[in-house]
């Protein structure tokens, strides 16, 4: 896990296979821990503030491990930031209060491209308003990172039915 998702100032804790009753895999449950030397960040601002309590466990969907639905766990933060008060902590696998890891949704969009969302869903284990979810916040931050030097052209489907759809191809043709 630290080769392949490392987030500086947390330590993987535990991974655990939870089964049915009749042995079959569950789920993969992941604890993450804030690492003992380091301290939170606003996320807002993202700069280090003490620490002010710490909010119950939730979980994230993370990519699934060998097809078993996954998840990360973790109680976060609240710090106290001398700009913007008491605030969730900056979590680097999460963006706002969605349940799902921002590498769970790039990997949602990526398979989106190629599958129907419903497909998408089934294959991994998720709903489609997921997988609709995550399209959406891929084609915001895409916008948001887009860069527009050397655009000579670009095609739109306008058959599309779907205005997400249709952001989709726009962010593809560039
Ligand atoms: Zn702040």
């Amino acid at each position: 896990m630290n080769t392949i998702q490392h987030f500086p100032g947390f330590v993987y804790q535990d991974i655990r296979l939870c089964r049915h009753r009749d042995g079959q895999p569950r789920e993969i449950r992941i604890s993450v821990a804030a690492h003992g030397g380091r301290g939170a960040k606003c996320s807002r601002c993202l700069k280090p503030a003490p620490c002010y309590d710490r909010l119950e466990q939730r979980s994230w969907l993370f990519i699934p491990l060998w097809g078993i639905v996954t998840w990360f766990v973790y109680a976060a933060r609240r710090v106290d930031c001398p700009e913007h008060g008491v605030v969730i902590e900056q979590v680097p696998w999460s963006e706002g209060k969605r349940p799902v890891t921002i590498a769970m949704m790039c990997f949602l969009s990526r398979w989106a491209r190629r599958l129907w969302w419903r497909e998408t869903a089934r294959t991994f284990g998720t709903s489609w308003e997921c997988v609709y979810r995550s399209v959406e916040w891929f084609v915001e931050w895409g916008l948001g990172h887009r860069v527009l030097a050397g655009i000579k052209a670009i095609g739109v489907d306008e058959n599309s039915s779907s205005f997400i759809c249709w952001r989709v191809l726009v962010l593809l043709a560039w």
